[in-house]
């Protein structure tokens, strides 16, 4: 097959976005496609930590895509920096030209992509995002101290904070920031040893280091670095072996000024049976925790989210999404990629509409109308007769549970507030009660007749009441 004028590759690029949008990076722009024979399509990229990416993420999608395009068998290879076309592509280990986005020690400047594949970065065991760098981290309330600890370690390695520990909820960017330090430092220092891993892996080779007794040669390994990354270092926990080791590593390290970064899912001491004088070491330096994002910065990131993507996300279906989901931030990349792939299968634009017909929201207020809990606390309590104080009250009998119950259901659908937020303004009760609340309701709504009407009704006032405040 052949293709002279380069007309199927805009086609698969359109069919890769199109099937697969959570896959597509905004430079996909800068693939340039080779040539397209012997069955064959040849696309080059000019970066590895780009290649590398290709590689190992789309290898699959690409291939589907140029069969749907062409109705043939057809294989995609991906051309790093340096790979000829007549040779099998492989993994680049030349330097490319790029953009400088640091300074040596010598004063000339280094790109981060010249240090990725020049330096000795041991990240086999875990890849590196080319996603992940602090140029694509939003910054929040949340995550304002381990953002800035993360930039200062990044900029003086060993010096700023030693050990440092990052903790918090799963999906809060604890991965995002180790490695956009790693990368930082090697376009910094080009020469520098890296090592980066997960958790798991340092017990699996510590494991069949001792089974095999090379013990040495794991000592080597892990000491023999500028700076050790360990990624959810909770696991751990229980493992007194693998602890007792680690605990010489980190000394080994520590004395000689080697940078040590750290994350988990838990603070040092509430992670279980973890040693002592783990526990005491990791708080030598800087503990830092990240907590769910708040509503501002959840839109940050999903905008950002869209921009990685090169999608464009109006404003308005950002707020949707960062309003819909508020705990985990792979959950609102997972939101985005869902409204991404219905808005195409519906042949439609990425608008509010078709968002809302994704995420399954029903009966919103006119647009530009604001729902606030006061009215929906005014529409509750006039229909029950009951007072707002008593809804806040401890009082848990079923006249005033109901309309409470009720009103944190409508809180919760139509206000950007969190569950803590809701629970805290009805009488200081906790995020659980609230979703028991909106589960109870939700429940009640699909087998009860007569509630389902009267929710309805409720809901139609505080529509009505929005809509007028709005205009
Ligand atoms: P963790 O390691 O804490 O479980 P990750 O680092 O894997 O979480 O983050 C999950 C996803 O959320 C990643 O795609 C990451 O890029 C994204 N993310 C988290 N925090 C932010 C942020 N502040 N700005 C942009 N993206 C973020
Ligand atoms: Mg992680």
């Amino acid at each position: 097959m052949n293709d002279p004028d380069h007309t199927i590759w805009p086609q698969v690029l359109e069919q890769v976005r199109a099937s697969r949008p959570e896959l597509c990076r905004q430079w996909f722009e800068e693939i340039e496609p080779i040539s397209i024979d012997a069955g064959s399509l040849n696309l080059r990229v000019h970066q590895a930590i780009h290649h590398q990416y290709l590689q190992r993420e789309c290898a699959e999608a690409f291939k589907d895509a140029v069969q749907a395009v062409t109705g043939h068998l057809v294989v995609v290879r991906f051309f790093g920096p340096g790979d000829t076309v007549d040779q099998k592509p492989q993994k680049s280990q030349q330097e490319p030209v790029e953009e400088h986005i640091g300074v040596s020690e010598n004063g000339a400047p280094i790109s981060a992509e010249a240090a990725f594949s020049r330096g000795r970065v041991r990240g086999d065991e875990l890849a590196f995002s080319p996603d992940y760098t602090f140029d694509n981290f939003v910054e929040g309330p949340n995550n304002r101290l381990a953002l800035a600890a993360a930039r200062a370690i990044a900029q003086n390695p060993g010096k700023a904070y030693n050990p440092m520990f990052i903790h918090g909820d799963v999906g809060l960017g604890k991965t995002h920031l180790l490695q956009a330090i790693s990368l930082q430092v090697l376009a910094a220092n080009p020469d520098a040893t890296i090592l980066y891993i997960p958790c798991e892996a340092f017990i699996t080779r510590f494991m069949e280091s001792v089974q095999a007794g090379e013990m040495s040669s794991f000592r080597h390994y892990f000491r023999d670095v500028d700076m050790l990354v360990i990624d959810d270092i909770h696991f751990l926990a229980k493992l007194d072996r693998t602890q007792d080791e680690f605990f010489h590593t980190f000394n080994s390290l520590y004395q000689s000024n080697r940078q040590i970064i750290l994350s988990s899912d838990l603070p040092p001491d509430e992670i279980p049976h973890l040693e002592n004088r783990l526990v005491s070491r990791f708080k030598w330096g800087l503990v830092a925790q990240i907590d769910a994002p708040d509503y501002e910065t959840r839109v940050a990131i999903v905008r950002q989210k869209a921009r990685v993507r090169g999608a464009d996300v109006p404003d308005d279906v950002a707020s949707l999404i960062a309003s819909r989901i508020d705990s985990n931030i792979r959950e609102l990349e997972g939101a985005l990629t869902k409204i991404q792939v219905q808005a195409q299968v519906a042949g439609s634009s990425l608008n509010l509409e078709a968002a809302r017909a994704a995420l399954g929201v029903k009966d919103e207020p006119a647009p530009g109308a604001q729902v606030t809990i006061e009215t929906i606390v005014d529409v509750v309590t006039d229909f029950y007769s009951v007072t707002l104080s008593s809804l806040q009250s401890k009082r848990r009998q079923r006249s005033i549970a109901l309309p409470r119950q009720v009103c944190m259901y409508f809180a919760r659908q139509y206000t950007r507030y969190s569950l803590e937020e809701i629970g805290g303004y009805f009488g200081g009760r906790d995020h659980t009660t609230v979703l028991h609340a909106v589960r109870t309701v939700t429940n009640h709504r699909e087998s009860d007749a007569e509630l389902s009407k009267v929710l309805a009704s409720l809901e139609k006032k505080i529509n009505g009441a929005a809509s007028s405040n709005a205009a």
